[in-house]
């Protein structure tokens, strides 16, 4: 049943003096041999603070090294990872520890306050320095000889949801579901073994683990890591050509698409550029096409491993907005209201199924029994449409969707047109209750740096000219920043309270 074996023994044995990972900032690499040896060092350390098979290690750190040390120490015990978001007050990380109840928890420098005062005990300190800190430990540790096997089925780590639309869910993620995701992103964007990717998307999303780290670590390729994004960093490694394949979220080309070396540097190494996450704006995409970047949209859930979708570079500037076709290892479904395929063409809302859709939410099993219909299809909550060459479209969040005189109203689609105003970097549609007709829309908008705030009498005649009357907001409010999630997702139930000129 697709069990893995030791993933970073079996590279130690396969290629040994690799790099592996690398932090930029620090310098600090490892090689596929140090990458085991430390991995089976920092099992030791766990065991011999109680953790064992089945026992949650929760985790609150910046993107490192140790963390994915960490990743695969509790694969050789059989114990669980539950990355945190350390951007989360104690307060808002209290339920999620009681949620998934670890035995310990480990915090990076800038994270023991939070994690000590959200656990209620002093964490295990990756940047300790004394003698009962994590470096000194590994040093005096005798490395774990691990499990020969890890079946397929057994949870490996949990993933919190984003929090987009409420309460954060602890997705499970199974051996068999990193394969799976190997294998998806792995034909999408022709993966190599001797690739070389970025880390540094946040640790504690889907994206951070698996767009492209553990793929790239099982191919034997090498990862470089970065604390968070760095626009000038990237640009340095644009311009060495040291990056084959990137992924990042559409927050991440804005800035670097903003950047004032962007146009003079030459991206042509870098084969692959994913992006997904959230809705990646048309214009967007075609400044990058304009640069000859073949940005390429995919679209996944942290229940789905995440890879779904994911555009073909060889057709992204001809289905710009398409999300591409479904890959390898996963089946989909565009369903109507009534639980049947919706005609070709058609929106309806996107189900799921395949290897590497999640088993369920930890210790939601009411959650759990509503994401799934029957016959085991997982529900997105998204809507989507699937054009005659079989490429999808996300229309929007079931959620979001809003009904304006008896009709439907997609936001992204009028988000769309927004940002293609010349003073409008960013706009979020909602809709709001109206006596006459029923819903009608409101667009918060950011406008582009020293853009003063176009008439509103204007926006909506901009809108008028690409839109049916009933799409157009009635109201435009602005704002310096959205509220968002540690990804960049603007969270819309918060958008009302966030203030605004309008
Ligand atoms: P929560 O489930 O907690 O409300 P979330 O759904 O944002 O948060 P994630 O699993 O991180 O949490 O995000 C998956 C969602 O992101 C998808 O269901 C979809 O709505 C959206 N999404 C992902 N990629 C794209 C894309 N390329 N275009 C449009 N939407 C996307
Ligand atoms: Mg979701």
């Amino acid at each position: 049943t697709l069990d893995l074996f030791d993933i970073t023994a079996k590279r130690a044995a396969l290629r040994p003096d690799r790099c592996a990972l690398e932090e930029l900032e620090t310098g600090f690499r490892l090689t596929y041999r140090g990458l085991e040896d430390r991995c089976a060092r920092a099992a030791a350390v766990l065991a011999d603070e109680g953790v064992g098979e089945g026992d949650r290690v929760a985790v609150l750190c910046r993107n490192r090294i140790d963390f994915f040390v960490l990743l695969f120490a509790v694969a050789k015990l059989g114990a669980i990872l539950v990355p945190l978001n350390w951007r989360m007050p104690a307060a808002e990380l209290k339920p999620l520890l009681a949620d998934c109840t670890p035995r310990r928890v480990v915090a990076g420098q800038e994270d023991m306050a939070t994690a000590a005062a959200a656990s209620g005990t002093p964490p295990l300190g990756l940047d300790d320095p004394g003698p009962h800190g994590f470096a000194a430990r590994l040093a005096a540790a005798v490395p774990h000889p691990g499990r020969e096997r890890w079946p397929g089925g057994q949870v490996w780590y949990l993933i919190y949801t984003s929090g987009t639309t409420g309460r954060p869910k602890a997705v499970i993620y199974t051996y068999a579901m990193a394969l799976v995701n190997y294998v998806n992103i792995g034909q999408a964007i022709d993966l190599r073994g001797d690739d070389r990717t970025l880390n540094f998307l946040p640790l504690f999303h889907t994206a951070g683990i698996n767009l492209h780290t553990l793929p790239t670590l099982i191919a034997g390729g090498t990862v470089m890591i970065l604390p968070g994004f760095d626009a000038d960093a990237m640009i340095g490694l644009l311009a060495a050509g040291r990056l084959d394949t990137f992924f990042g979220v559409p927050a991440v080309y804005q800035q670097l698409g903003l950047h004032p070396a962007f146009d003079t540097v030459d991206p042509a190494r870098v084969r692959s550029w994913g992006c997904g996450g959230a809705p990646l704006p048309d214009a967007l995409a075609e400044r990058f096409f304009a640069r000859g970047v073949r940005v390429c949209n995919g679209m996944g859930m942290t229940e789905t491993g995440p890879t779904a979708f994911l555009v073909d570079p060889a057709d992204a500037p001809r289905k710009i907005g398409s999300v591409g076709k479904p890959q390898l290892l996963c089946a989909v479904r565009i369903v109507g209201p009534d639980g049947r395929d919706v005609p070709p063409g058609e929106t309806g809302e996107l189900w799921f199924s395949g290897p590497g859709v999640t088993p369920g939410y930890w210790n939601r099993p009411d959650a759990t029994a509503a994401a799934f219909a029957p016959g085991g299809w997982l529900r997105s909550g998204d809507l989507a449409r699937c054009d005659a060459d079989g490429y999808y479209y996300i229309v929007g969040r079931l959620k979001e969707m809003f009904i304006s005189g008896g009709e439907n109203v997609y936001p992204a689609e009028v988000e769309n047109v927004l940002v293609r105003h010349p003073a409008v970097l960013e706009a979020a549609v909602t809709g709001v209750p109206d006596d006459r007709w029923g819903e009608v829309g409101r667009a918060f908008l950011m406008l582009r740096p020293g853009c003063a705030p176009p008439d509103p009498g204007d926006l909506a005649a901009w809108c008028r000219e690409r839109l049916a009357a009933y799409k157009v907001p009635k109201s435009f409010v602005f704002l310096d920043d959205f509220p968002r999630t540690a990804a960049g997702k603007v969270q819309k139930h918060r958008l009302h309270d966030a203030g605004g000129k309008s």
